[in-house]
């Protein structure tokens, strides 16, 4: 270790964020990282533990205090190898990824020892160097299998699997139904959290890898599943878990109230170039905006709804606060559950938990008031407590309240794929019931994180390519 005591001498930083005032004016992306001396720093607080939680932690498996050791030293490009030897996209975990990693470090087990390593950080900047630098760690194949892949959907886990795929020499087709590649990276998380430039350049890598990316192809409608199966070697689905958990109380069908992807989505198509057409707009100008649902996708509307110039934007949830530090029920090192509070919230607007909708009130067909009770967990419960009602104003309700699994469009049907009994794709070690067929990413898992999908991609890919050789036998 270049500085044993590190630890010991340097406190944990904080990345620079660009001013409020500042950011709110475009969707340019908020974190800006730490300079180079202060990352040098932040890796010399790694302790290199014996038995390093933040490893186990990663589901890709990050040799985290390797890479931070080599960072400390300033050896970026070594570093960055040993991140890719797990990470394929480390520039867009280190961006998005709430770091699971961080909640394990053993600087974050007493409050006393200053705080976690700033490992995502690290991460990104080792991803961002070997981006400008243009070092490559992608090397074509030695030799063609001659194998026939189709991957379906274009998100992290499609993304994964078919870097991997393909690096071991298969002959991989991507189709994905939007006319971008890129899943929920490209139209779910905003600019502002995540630039775009940033998923380009790995599409650009895989297409470098003799990957063909065919948008604009909804698998199941302009190819059967049959077709599929028929003229592939296997079919691997990556198509996310997109079908939005609903809000079920009088008034849900006036107009205003719209599921939270659709309004990031037209935000992300906006900041692209595309012009949406003012009838399909969903815009928070000038607006009251109500956001249901206290989680990420609820932190990137408010974010976005104080963009576009809301009014006043006020996000409802319905479990209670989580405490600000971890519960007795929630040791180190477990992933802590407490209350987080992103650059988005940061910028204004309000929160209140423990709150449940119980009727959305209009006028001329057009929402103009929500209406909600206070809850509190009694025996594990939520009840209302009454007398405590009220009324909000609302021009515009955004539901953010999850998604209850991959959408029923016609291809898993065609396909013949069992589900588990939470509606996910049943997925032995990425094998669905169906023969050739295969399935990773928030399609099996549910709803999930990028590094989920990411390593999900990678376990799939493993499986095509292990039952790949067992038929070449
Ligand atoms: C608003 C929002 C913000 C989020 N923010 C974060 C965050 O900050 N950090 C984090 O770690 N996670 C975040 N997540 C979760 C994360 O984005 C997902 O877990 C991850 O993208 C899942 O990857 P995936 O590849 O499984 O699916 P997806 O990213 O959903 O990609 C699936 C792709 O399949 C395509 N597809 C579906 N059906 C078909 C078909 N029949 N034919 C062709 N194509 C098809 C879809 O169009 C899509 O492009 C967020 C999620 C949302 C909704």
């Amino acid at each position: 270790m270049a500085r044993p005591r590190g630890f010991l001498e340097l406190t944990r930083a904080r990345n620079i964020e660009r001013p409020r005032g500042e950011r709110l004016r475009d969707h340019g992306e908020v974190d800006l990282g730490l300079p180079e001396p202060a990352l040098l720093d932040q890796a010399a607080r790694c302790m290199d533990c014996g038995i390093p939680f933040c490893h186990s932690a990663c589901p890709l498996g990050n040799a985290i205090p390797s890479f931070n050791e080599l960072v400390q030293r300033g050896r970026f490009r070594e570093a960055a190898s040993i991140l890719w030897s797990t990470n394929p996209f480390p520039e867009i975990t280190g961006r998005v990824c709430p770091a699971p990693c961080q909640g394990s470090c053993v600087l974050d087990s007493d409050p006393a020892l200053g705080g976690s390593v700033t490992i995502r950080t690290i991460e990104r900047a080792i991803g961002d160097r070997a981006l400008e630098q243009s070092w490559s760690r992608v090397r074509a194949p030695a030799r063609r299998s001659g194998r026939k892949l189709v991957v379906i959907g274009s998100g992290p886990a499609g993304l994964s699997a078919a870097l991997d795929l393909a690096r071991r020499g298969h002959d991989v087709t991507v189709l994905e139904r939007a006319d971008r590649p890129g899943g929920l990276l490209r139209y779910g998380i905003p600019d502002f959290k995540l630039g775009k430039h940033l998923v380009d350049r790995r599409v650009q890598e895989l297409c470098g890898l003799g990957v063909t990316f065919r948008t604009g192809v909804r698998a199941g409608v302009d190819v059967t599943g049959a077709e599929l199966v028929a003229t592939h070697d296997a079919v691997v689905l990556c198509c996310g878990a997109r079908r939005p958990r609903d809000l079920d109380v009088p008034g849900r069908d006036l107009r205003g109230v719209h599921f939270a992807l659709d309004f990031l989505t037209q935000q992300n198509r906006r900041v692209a170039g595309d012009v949406v057409p003012e009838r399909e707009a969903i815009v928070a100008t000038g607006k009251p905006v109500v956001v249901l649902g206290g989680g990420d996708t609820g932190s990137d509307c408010v974010g976005t709804a104080l963009r576009q110039g809301a009014r006043h934007v006020l996000s409802l949830e319905l479990l209670p606060c989580p405490p600000e530090r971890r519960a007795a029920d929630n040791p180190w090192p477990e992933w802590p559950r407490i209350l987080r509070t992103s650059s988005s919230h940061d910028e204004g607007g309000e929160r209140e938990f423990g709150v449940r909708t119980t009727r959305l009130a209009g006028e001329d067909g057009h929402v103009r008031a929500l209406e909600a009770i206070r809850v509190q967990m009694i025996d594990g419960r939520l009840r209302d407590v009454p007398g405590t009602e009220l009324t909000v104003p609302c021009d515009l309700l955004l539901i953010a309240m999850g998604f209850v699994g991959p959408e029923r469009d016609g291809l898993l049907d065609q396909l013949g794929v069992a589900l588990d009994p939470r509606g996910n794709v049943a997925a032995q070690g990425g094998r669905t019931s169906a023969p050739k067929v295969f399935a990773g990413g928030d399609m099996v898992r549910g709803q999930s994180l990028v590094v989920h999908a990411i390593a999900e991609g990678r376990r799939v890919a493993r499986s095509v390519d292990a039952f790949l050789d067992r038929a070449t036998g």
